[in-house]
């Protein structure tokens, strides 16, 4: 059986395409699709407003501004699992992160734990749907609400996903969608706001409207960095040569391998939004985007096939914890997060045989040294982010490989060393 990577983009080839005629052509700033893309964001996740961003977390920063300048307070209560730039949008928006501990069960963020944290410095509360896994919007709305304080929804990986017939990001005051390189919809970095509140969406829209467009040339470097990846993993390069690669740093040095190809091996503080990151959306990238939305259906029923395969395979390993979904939810699983004891373990016995599979390498931010002055105790978010491994759901992933990979981790467990 041929090997298959850890991820693949969405969005591949069409994306490549139409960038790349677009650069040569000189039309990466032509169109109205910027707003016609905001149209189609709205309409999918039934919001009045979207506003397209440059990358989600430039959304997040500048909706947590506003919501503090609106509110006099600057308290953002927030879960320390997620990517650590996420926290410098918080304090580059004027606000003080205060890390609350996530729910063992899903790695989001705990309901309980809000409400014995929330107060009346409380300016909004960001939750982040982890792995596209809804978090407990009802128990969080209770928590809110009581307090007006509104809820930031990161649905940067929950593009797609439900809670009831509610869509992600559409549940509280505001939420934040991502289309960078490692999302389910990609257009070489892209984001939006979605938005009821008339006054909110003005002001995004006021910022960035100051914002210059972002350039081709630094577009045509990403475009060709995406291009470079695409390319290592598609299935003339993989088999021969980065599977090798991957293998080689898992077996060799495992903390070290995983650390080079991870965004988030040198957490910093940035107390301001950095000036490069000021760009506007370019009608290419939308017209990208839009391209890939009329799919996300069918991807989501592929994960979803992938996800079910998993989920049967491993439920009866008591070795393994499967993450638990909010009744009433529909979940994007990108990827599917298992939590282990032992993962690097279980990450070259599958490696060794064949089956790339990935930990995942966001950490606790809340015991992060660069934000040393915020930190908390959160305990389970130290446990889950040490436990999880990501599992491929990619709609182009064989069926058949997911079941190699149940049938590894079953064997894994079965040799008696690795019982938890
Ligand atoms: C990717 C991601 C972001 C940031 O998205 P960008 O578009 O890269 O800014 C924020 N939060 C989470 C949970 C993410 O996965």
């Amino acid at each position: 059986m041929t090997a298959w990577p850890r991820f693949k983009m969405y969005g591949v080839p069409g994306n490549f395409q139409r960038a790349l005629c677009d650069l040569a052509l000189g039309r990466v700033h032509a169109g109205d699709d910027v707003a016609r893309f905001e149209q189609e964001i709205c309409r999918l996740s039934g919001s009045r407003h979207a506003v397209a961003m440059p990358q989600a977390r430039v959304g997040i920063h500048l909706t947590l501004k506003a919501l503090i300048q609106r509110s006099g307070r600057r308290k953002v209560i927030l879960s320390p699992y997620t990517i650590y730039d996420v926290v410098n949008m918080v304090v580059s928006a004027g606000g003080i992160p205060v890390f609350v501990d996530v729910d063992a069960n899903n790695g989001n963020i705990d309901p309980g734990e809000v409400a014995a944290t929330i107060d009346d410095e409380t300016a909004a509360v960001l939750v982040t749907h982890l792995h596209g896994i809804m978090c407990d919007m009802s128990a969080l709305l209770r928590v809110c609400q009581a307090l007006s304080v509104p809820i930031v929804e990161d649905a940067a990986q929950a593009l797609g996903a439900h809670s009831g017939n509610k869509a992600a990001g559409a549940i509280g005051a505001a939420g934040v969608f991502s289309f960078g390189r490692a999302k389910n919809v990609n257009c070489f970095y892209g984001g939006a706001v979605v938005t009821d509140d008339d006054d909110l969406a003005r002001t995004l829209r006021s910022e960035i409207a100051t914002y210059p467009d972002m350039g081709s040339g630094r577009l045509a470097k990403r475009v060709l960095i995406c291009l470079a990846y695409s390319l290592a993993v598609s299935r003339l390069v993989f088999p021969i040569a980065t599977q090798w690669l991957y293998r080689l740093m898992a077996l060799s040095s495992p903390k070290r391998g995983a650390e080079l190809l991870s965004t988030e091996r040198n957490p910093v503080l940035h107390t301001m939004l950095p000036e490069a990151s000021k760009r506007r959306l370019t009608p290419m990238q939308a017209r990208c985007a839009i391209e890939q939305l009329s799919l996300l259906d069918t991807h989501q029923r592929k994960r979803q096939r992938l996800v079910a395969i998993y989920r049967e395979g491993l439920a009866d390993i008591p070795a393994v914890r499967l993450p638990v979904m909010v009744a009433n939810t529909d979940n994007v699983f990108l990827p599917f997060p298992i939590q282990v004891l032992d993962r690097v373990a279980l990450q070259q016995y599958m490696i060794r045989r064949g089956q790339d599979v990935v930990i995942q390498h966001m950490g606790n931010a809340a015991a992060y040294d660069c934000f040393a002055e915020f930190h908390r105790p959160c305990p389970t978010a130290q446990m889950v982010a040490s436990s999880i491994l990501l599992l491929p759901t990619y709609p182009d992933y064989p069926e058949n490989a997911a079941r190699r990979n149940v049938d590894l981790i079953r064997e894994f467990f079965k040799s008696s060393s690795h019982h938890a």
